[in-house]
């Protein structure tokens, strides 16, 4: 058998291996890396996907099928991206099928051709009077000829004339058959969020002379693009110092040189922003694609289709945009790069800014993270050398950073007996910024109106049934729903435990803000509130941002959502009511996470021509990362924390797996992992520090019970390989779902 006709192929359903098989003569010219074909599995017929041809395996003796059919020669994967699912599958112990599930859109995946549209034409070369006489007897195609005559021989979609006109197939097909008119099909492309970027969105375009430190950046990028090999640099800018421009210069650098270019941002509902913004920088000489989960499979396939082919070569994504189809790739851009966002909690639980580093790597391109408020992970890559450091300390014209005050909480309380939500001081510089005619931001990590319902004589909490985390009230309809699993149930009017009606509703949620606000403020002021209820529907948040950006808002409450990347030049107050809810969930890097949030909330304010301020409320004004964050000393703030986790060992100094065992039982749970965690040490390697087992922070979720491992170690492939090999070895209960999460960022 000559080598020349056998392809590894990699099947897309049901087995989590490639296998070989052998190519009929018919097709063994047309295969391509990356095509769709169909193949024998046992007694099915699936679709695979050819991962390599020619392999260097050793196959000598071995009776191979044969592969079926072609099913699409277009490749469907690059060699490129089946090499980075060949290694995401084994950094973070994913099957090779989920990857690619997640690489690839399913309407590629499963074949499905693009669309096509088709128009009617008039054929030019036939005369008038010859026309004419053929359609003496056929006086509705005489109508739709005279329809196509004064159309000036542009195209017209069938579907639309035979609507105008009132007729039917038969009249279009009477022309054809005469040979008068014919068909002509062109493929429909939707462009995703081309009706998102109206007038009053179009950012006014103007060329800006640029800063000396944004010169001396591109500078920098410039010459790593120049290089055309792998090189990872960090753009550390202030909030507000035009990290923006940098990209958009570094992206045309990266396409003059015909390469393309990704660009990551951590949240769908920043997307349309920056591409507008992109859209706008290249003047509509380049196509701007956008690549999410959200896309429908007729606008997934399309935009697939442009960037494979080249026709378009900027992708705008959310995470899963790390998998673009992009040509020659030379830029990868992420920004906010130390956005939790970026870490996918399902499997294959990847991180995409990692991802990003990856890909750039193996294509020989640039990667670019850009955060105010950059990762651990990614300092410690500057401390080594790994990466290269750029900076912008400077706001844009010289702008100052805004004046950060904290209003300790403990003092409001006390003065007035019970526990306030908002400070006098805030609600004052609320009332004087609105007289200003200036707009305010209050910043609130929670929604809902209240944290939960509690009676007030036996202390009874409302809980899900199905998670151990307390259930919040909604206003507006008089639900109690939980966060974590959807799970709702009408308010109660008495105490399910006691039958007291002293049912209290305690804490407070955007809701609950809004509700205050609204009634502190004057009456002429609009207040509206933005959070995870409101992104639930459709395009309301892109109204709420267009309305705040046009001034006919004077109040914005939200959610994280509002803290990132959002450029509001009239604002000039945020405030952060809960300045120490990161600080109370038990993760190492909660201060991290609040010393991020700060920094990015405060950034949001005077960004315009006046000064701006930010009014922190805590009840732990003394609390490091929030006096590093109030005097915007991010080296400060880097030193102390890079201190703590070296003399941890935690991350950035070693990798983190966590090991997750769930299952409907707590005692089965508790007693398989400790089993495990007895047989690990069995036989200890040196690498791998196990800590735990302990009960997950939130004990239950959906039903299940939940225990974890955390494990450190310095070299995660090696670590996943090992756990692995014991895994397989270990006699799990069937009941029990062990998870691994590699660097895992969540642990909750
Ligand atoms: P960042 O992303 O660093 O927070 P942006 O890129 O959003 O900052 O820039 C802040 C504002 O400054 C934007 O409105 C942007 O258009 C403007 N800007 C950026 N660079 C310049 C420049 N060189 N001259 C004038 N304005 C600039
Ligand atoms: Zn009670
Ligand atoms: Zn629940």
């Amino acid at each position: 058998m000559s080598r020349s006709r056998i392809a590894e192929v990699q099947p897309l359903s049901g087995f989590d291996k490639s296998l070989y098989y052998t190519i009929s003569q018919e097709i063994t010219d047309q295969l391509e890396v990356g095509s769709l074909v169909r193949i024998p599995l046992g007694t099915r017929s699936v679709l695979g996907l050819i991962f390599s041809l020619n392999p260097v395996a050793q196959l000598d003796g071995l009776k191979l099928k044969k592969i079926h059919s072609l099913v699409q020669k277009e490749p469907v994967i690059s060699e490129e991206l089946i090499k980075l699912a060949r290694w995401m599958s084994i950094y973070y112990s994913s099957s090779i099928e989920t990857v690619l599930e997640t690489m690839i859109p399913a309407p590629i995946r499963n074949g499905m051709q693009a669309s096509t549209q088709r128009f009617l034409q008039l054929e030019q070369k036939i005369s008038e009077a010859h026309v004419l006489s053929k359609l003496k007897r056929s006086p509705k195609q005489k109508i739709l000829y005279d329809y196509l005559k004064s159309n000036d021989g542009t195209p017209v979609k069938t579907r639309e004339v035979m609507r105008t006109l009132s007729i039917n197939e038969s009249v279009i097909n009477g022309l054809l058959s005469k040979g008068i008119a014919r068909i002509v099909t062109e493929i429909s492309e939707r462009i995703a969020y081309l009706d998102e970027i109206d007038q009053d969105e179009k950012v006014e375009m103007v060329e800006h002379i640029l800063t000396k430190e944004q010169s001396e950046s591109i500078k920098s990028i410039s010459s790593d693009l120049s290089l055309q090999k792998f090189t990872c640099r960090l753009l550390e800018g202030v909030t507000g110092s035009g990290k923006t421009e940098v990209y958009i210069q570094a992206m045309k650098i990266a396409l003059s040189q015909d390469r393309g270019v990704i660009f990551l941002v951590p949240e769908v509902a920043l997307a349309p922003q920056t591409v507008s913004r992109l859209r706008n920088a290249f003047q509509g000489n380049e196509d701007v694609v956008v690549w999410h989960s959200h896309l429908s499979a007729g606008e997934r396939l399309d935009s697939w289709r442009k960037l494979s082919q080249g026709r378009a070569r900027i992708a705008v994504g959310a995470r899963s945009a790390v998998f673009a189809p992009v040509q020659q790739l030379g830029l990868v851009v992420v920004d906010e790069e130390h956005e939790p966002a970026f870490k996918q909690e399902d499997n294959p639980r990847y991180h995409a800014r990692d991802i990003a580093v990856y890909r750039a790597k193996i294509n020989n391109a640039i990667c670019l993270l850009g955060s105010a408020t950059p990762s651990m992970e990614s300092f410690r890559n500057v401390q080594t050398g790994k990466y290269s450091l750029s900076k912008l300390t400077k706001r844009i014209d010289g702008r100052e950073l805004p004046l950060i005050h904290l209003v300790d909480m403990r003092r409001e309380s006390i003065d007035k007996k019970t526990p306030t939500t908002l400070s006098f001081q805030l609600i004052e510089a609320l009332r004087q910024r609105f007289r200003n005619g200036e707009q305010s931001i209050l910043f609130l990590n929670r929604r809902g109106f209240n944290t939960s319902v509690f009676c007030s004589d036996c202390g009874e909490y409302e809980q899900c049934k199905d998670c151990s985390v307390g259930l919040t009230y909604h206003r507006n309809d008089d639900y109690l729903k939980c966060h974590l699993c959807g799970y709702r149930k009408r308010t109660p009017i008495v105490c399910p435990k006691c039958k007291s009606i002293n049912l209290r509703k305690q804490g407070y949620g955007t809701q609950r803000i809004e509700d205050i606000v609204s009634k502190l403020m004057p009456k002429n002021a609009t207040v509206v509130r933005v959070d995870g209820d409101t992104l639930g529907k459709k395009n309301l948040l892109r109204y709420i941002l267009r309305d705040f950006r046009i001034g006919k808002i004077d109040v914005l409450i939200g959610t994280q959502m509002i803290a990132k990347g959002l450029d509001f030049p009239n604002v000039t107050l945020v405030g952060v009511v809960d300045a120490d809810l990161p600080l109370r969930m038990e993760d190492f890097r909660s201060s991290e996470r609040a010393f991020q949030l700060l920094t990015q909330v405060a950034g949001r304010a005077g960004r315009g021509d006046r000064h701006g301020e930010v009014l922190i409320q805590t009840y732990a004004p003394h609390t490091p990362c929030i006096q590093y964050a109030r005097k915007a000393d991010l080296d400060g703030f880097i030193e102390e924390e890079m201190e703590l986790r070296r003399e941890l060992g935690y991350p950035p100094y070693r990798h983190l797996i966590r090991h997750v065992f769930r299952s409907r039982s707590l005692e089965k749970t508790e007693f398989y992992i400790n089993q495990w965690k007895n047989f690990l040490n069995e036989r200890p390697i040196a690498d791998l520090i196990i800590k735990g087992p302990v009960v997950a922070p939130i004990e239950k979720i959906k039903g299940f019970y939940r225990y974890h491992l955390i494990y450190f170690t310095s070299n995660t492939t090696k670590a996943v390989r090992f756990l692995n090999e014991r895994r397989n070895e270990f006699i799990l209960d069937q009941d029990v779902l062990d998870i691994l999460d590699v660097d895992a960022i969540n642990l909750q």
